[in-house]
């Protein structure tokens, strides 16, 4: 396999690092601070929208999306992949070239399985940056790593379906940008196909019965201005127009759904690693403790040696994921795309948890910004599934390869 990169994507990859050297990195802290002086949380911020505009003009826009249009070069996964990790290595920077999750995600759902009328509605003004989307399938009160115990009913009465249930950790639903959910639910709670009774819909936020309860914190942190959402879905009622390609088949598009938009998470995890390595390095260059630079203690030798081969490995899977996705399909690709969803977040814990280590108290402050990426990392562990749903479907498909043939 050959995995250089092509002349398109060296041009691009040189135009997004220009554009991260002059406009992201620079204004790294006056992103916190507008975040901290700013009077709505959920607001967008102003650093953002005008680099946004600044993006779009430089042709760094919509670069996650397969097709040529909105501003989009129309790359393949495998092309994004690199640019994704540059991305990265800021958390807020994917916003900026209308990349971040979840709205890539979505944008892809929407791509694939809405009607003409969705994609006028919806795709469109979030392809443009205008609006920003949520997707809400993770209950409460229900393990939801299992999908099918999802309990939040969609009924048909008439020309509308109406939806009840709770649901927390929709991310994104928080800013003020956020005006449609793609919500999971049972059409069909009684169909023997346990498969078949889920269906997805899309669901404008300002419906009436739509509660933003409460904001969900990540060790405390809010993850302002998008966080992370508890909605109450009370008595709802949206057009049958609004399902998704048709009753009974949400789980269709779960797969779908999930195979850019876990990639692209790992593929931002990698440059957030490059990032707390590079931190890592200049630090411990920079200390001495008893008589040596902290460099030269043998024990940081291998540590950083150790950081170097998980993140190259970590980059390797993606890249092979993305290869794979681009030729065969998401469902074809998704042993590879399990693979490193495992991979990248552990990958990504361990590489931070290391240079927290060699900051020491600085590590756990909010100054040095690796107290932060931990929050992201761990949480990433558990996001798109936790690492036991993945690991199980490996194994499954490992063991699959040596268990003797079922009697029939
Ligand atoms: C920061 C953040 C953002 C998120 N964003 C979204 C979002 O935008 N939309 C959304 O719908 N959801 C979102 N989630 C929810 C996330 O996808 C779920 O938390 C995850 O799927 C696990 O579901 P659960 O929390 O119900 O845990 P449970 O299903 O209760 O699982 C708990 C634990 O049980 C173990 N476990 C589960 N299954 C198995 C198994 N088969 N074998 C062994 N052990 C197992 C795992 O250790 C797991 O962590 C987000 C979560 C976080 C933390």
């Amino acid at each position: 396999m050959n995995f250089e990169h092509s002349d398109k994507v060296k041009a691009l990859i040189e135009r997004l690092q220009d554009f991260m050297a002059l406009h992201v990195i620079p204004n790294d802290q006056v992103w916190w601070d507008q975040l901290a002086a700013a009077e709505d949380r959920w607001a967008p911020l102003p650093i953002v929208e005008e680099l946004k505009v600044k993006a779009r003009a430089a042709g760094l826009w919509n670069l996650f999306h397969t097709h040529a249009r909105h501003g989009a070069p129309g790359l393949t996964n495998l092309e994004f992949a690199p640019l994704a990790e540059i991305m990265g290595r800021v958390h807020w920077s994917s916003i900026v070239f209308n990349c971040s999750a979840p709205d890539t995600g979505n944008m892809e759902t929407i791509e694939r399985y809405g009607t003409e009328e969705h994609k006028e509605k919806w795709l469109k003004p979030l392809l443009e940056g205008k609006i920003r989307s949520a997707f809400s399938m993770t209950e409460p009160e229900v393990a939801s790593s299992d999908a099918t115990n999802i309990r939040t009913s969609i009924t048909r009465d008439g020309d509308h379906y109406v939806i009840n249930g709770r649901k927390w950790w929709s991310s994104g639903a928080m800013s003020r940008d956020c005006e449609i959910l793609i919500v999971m639910g049972k059409t069909d709670p009684d169909n023997a196909d346990k498969h078949k009774q889920q269906s997805m819909i899309l669901v404008p936020v300002k419906t009436p019965g739509v509660t933003l309860v409460r904001n969900l914190p990540v060790f405390g942190w809010d993850d302002a201005p998008h966080g992370h959402a508890e909605i109450l879905y009370e008595n709802v009622r949206v057009p049958v127009t609004n399902i998704l390609l048709g009753e009974g088949r949400g789980f269709e598009i779960a797969q779908g759904r999930l195979g850019p938009g876990r990639i692209h998470h790992c593929m931002r995890n990698i440059g957030m690693a490059e990032t707390a390595l590079e931190k890592m390095c200049r630090r411990l260059a920079s200390r001495t403790a008893f008589g040596r630079a902290l460099a030269d203690q043998s024990v940081w030798h291998e540590r950083i040696a150790n950081c170097r081969i998980l993140i190259d490995q970590a980059r390797w899977l993606v890249l092979n994921a993305a290869d794979k996705m681009d030729r065969l399909g998401n469902k074809a690709a998704r042993m590879e795309i399990g693979m490193i969803k495992v991979a990248a977040p552990n990958m990504l814990q361990q590489v931070v948890d290391w240079a927290i280590q060699a900051h020491g108290g600085a590590g756990v402050t909010t100054d040095s910004g690796l107290a932060y990426m931990y929050s992201r990392a761990r949480t990433m562990r558990l996001v798109d599934g936790p690492d036991e749903v993945h690991r199980n479907q490996l194994a499954k498909a490992e063991l699959g390869k040596y268990r003797p043939p079922r009697a029939k």
